[in-house]
């Protein structure tokens, strides 16, 4: 394998032209309408992308049983073999990925490259699990008889993605769902298509190198919400993963339930730490600063509130505003910048529609509105923003997707549960302590409500090897490690009966 260094985002089957990277990402003849893609940075296009018609969804939606009759017939060590061949190629393609996430989303080159790691550690994970699915052998009442179950391929699964991780999200999904023996179709958010070829680009390679890959084994299509819509309703897929909004997530569930599909939905979060007088505050602001800044506030996990003890309130308040100045916002590419754009002018907008309602709602304004960096023009770049608020003010109800940190404080540490836990959503939270006690009372059933829960670490930046997901309107699905890998496989139980008599379950007798 050649050296890494040495790959390039052309390498990554997207065409670069000058003065943009033009690409074609269907090969049929009628696709629907042609959009340019905008980097973030400066607005630039960067690419004219042929939106997917309802036909050609079609079309490749109607390969899939084929393919899943195929796949399901290799055994699951085999199809991991495909799973270590893809994470050869993310390897070698790292810093290339990485260079593209950059462009197309805007993140900063560190995060862009723990994302392409996040995926060869899925593919890690799943090529090892690959000879780990396994069900159970239970004991029977019956004599000469026994009692199993097993785990089988589920059929082809939809993946919706979002744009803020817009390769990591979709490698869970495909890795599992494929050594699982399943048939993967993948609609990435139309804010991100061209990470979205590009990943397909290196798993059809390997495909290609799998002889016993059928060739729709993978496919991408790149459309708007309504794609999105279309996989929700349509039979084929048994199971839909979607991950974006709650609107989102409301819609493709209520969908996919009416046809009794499973969905597997991870939605917005609105997470919050808890800081008590025993915490150690060094730690918890290292903590606070990654998780309400990183990725500029654009991730699911990001930290939305913050919940101080009145004592250490003002100390932590200050050194926090302070290490605010101290951020290089601007442009990802710069290997200075801690904080880069938003998606787009939307998303800004709603940022300071945000501030402005925290502010009508008795909210104040800790940090300056805007800071002195230099932004590249047309790029879409906002202050991190900190607002001291009320308790249980309404706008700290709702998720708004940009670095934006509301604190308030609490009375005793019911209190600042009950605070954290009283929103609609429920995906990460975490608590600064060195008290045994207040630690594992947060982490009790009568603790934090949220699919995760941490001490003394934030509420961001998660490894694979834990389920990953939330509760409540965050939509309860739970993917990546752990035994997520049963989402994706359906569950037999078989009782065999290897005796001379036919002994009916409880006791029941029926003889003529
Ligand atoms: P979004 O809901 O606008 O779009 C996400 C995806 O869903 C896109 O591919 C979109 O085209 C599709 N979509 C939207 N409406 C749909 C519908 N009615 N039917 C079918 N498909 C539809 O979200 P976004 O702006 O791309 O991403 C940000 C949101 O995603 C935030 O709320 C964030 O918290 C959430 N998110 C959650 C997780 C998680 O693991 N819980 C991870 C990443 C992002």
């Amino acid at each position: 394998m050649s050296n890494p260094s040495s790959s390039s985002i052309s390498d990554l089957g997207i065409t670069a032209t000058n003065p943009s990277i033009l690409c074609s990402l269907l090969p049929h003849e009628h696709h629907g309408p042609t959009i340019p893609a905008e980097s973030p940075i400066d607005a630039s296009q960067i690419a004219q992308v042929h939106l997917a018609s309802p036909e050609n969804t079609s079309q490749v939606l109607d390969k899939l049983p084929t393919a899943f009759k195929q796949w399901r017939q290799v055994p699951a060590p085999v199809r991991g073999q495909l799973i270590r061949r893809f994470s050869e190629q993310l390897r070698h393609h790292q810093q290339a990925l990485a260079a593209l996430i950059t462009l197309e989303v805007g993140k900063i080159h560190s995060e862009a490259l723990g994302e392409v790691q996040e995926m060869i550690d899925i593919c890690e994970f799943a090529l090892g699990l690959s000879r780990q699915l396994h069900g159970l052998t239970i004991a029977t009442e019956r004599p000469n008889h026994r009692l199993m179950e097993q785990w089988h391929p589920l059929g082809p699964v939809a993946i919706i993605t979002a744009f803020n991780f817009p390769v990591a999200v979709w490698a869970w999904n495909a890795t599992l769902a494929l050594i699982c023996g399943n048939p993967i179709i993948w609609k990435p958010s139309h804010k991100a298509p061209l990470c979205a070829v590009a990943c397909h680009n290196l798993l059809e390679q390997c495909i290609q190198n799998t002889p016993q890959a059928p060739p729709a084994l993978s496919s991408v299509i790149i459309g708007r919400n309504d794609v999105g819509k279309q996989l929700a309703s349509h039979p084929t897929c048994p199971l839909v993963s979607a991950t974006g909004s709650v609107a989102m997530g409301r819609d493709v569930g209520t969908t996919v339930a009416s046809r009794f599909g499973r969905s597997l939905l991870e939605l917005g979060g609105n997470n919050a730490m808890i800081v008590t007088e025993h915490a150690n505050l060094d730690l918890a602001l290292r903590a606070i600063l990654f998780s309400a800044v990183g990725t500029a506030g654009q991730r699911c996990t990001t930290l939305r509130r913050l919940i101080l003890h009145p004592s250490i309130a003002t100390s932590l308040c200050n050194k926090l505003t302070k290490v605010y100045t101290t951020l290089n916002i601007g442009d990802p590419r710069d290997a200075s910048t801690l904080v880069g754009p938003l998606i787009d002018a939307p998303a800004v907008a709603s940022h300071h529609a945000a501030i402005q309602q925290a502010l009508a709602e008795g909210g104040e304004l800790l940090t300056p509105h805007s800071c002195d960096s230099v932004y590249p023009e047309g790029g879409h770049y906002v202050a991190p923003t900190i607002l001291k608020m009320p308790p249980r003010s309404p706008i700290m109800q709702q998720e708004t997707f940009s670095p934006i940190l509301y604190i308030t404080t609490y009375s005793d540490l019911g209190d600042a549960i009950s605070q954290q836990n009283d929103v609609p959503q429920g995906l990460a939270s975490s608590i600064f302590t060195n008290q045994l006690q207040e630690a594992e009372y947060f982490l009790s059933p009568a603790g934090s409500d949220c699919g995760i829960a941490n001490v003394n670490i934030g509420t961001s930046g998660a490894e694979i090897g834990g389920a990953f997901g939330g509760e409540k309107e965050t939509g309860g699905g739970r993917e990546s490690g752990s035994d997520a890998w049963k989402n994706y496989m359906r569950r037999t139980t078989n009782t065999i009966n290897f005796g001379a008599d036919m002994p009916l379950a409880q006791g029941v007798t029926f003889d003529t």
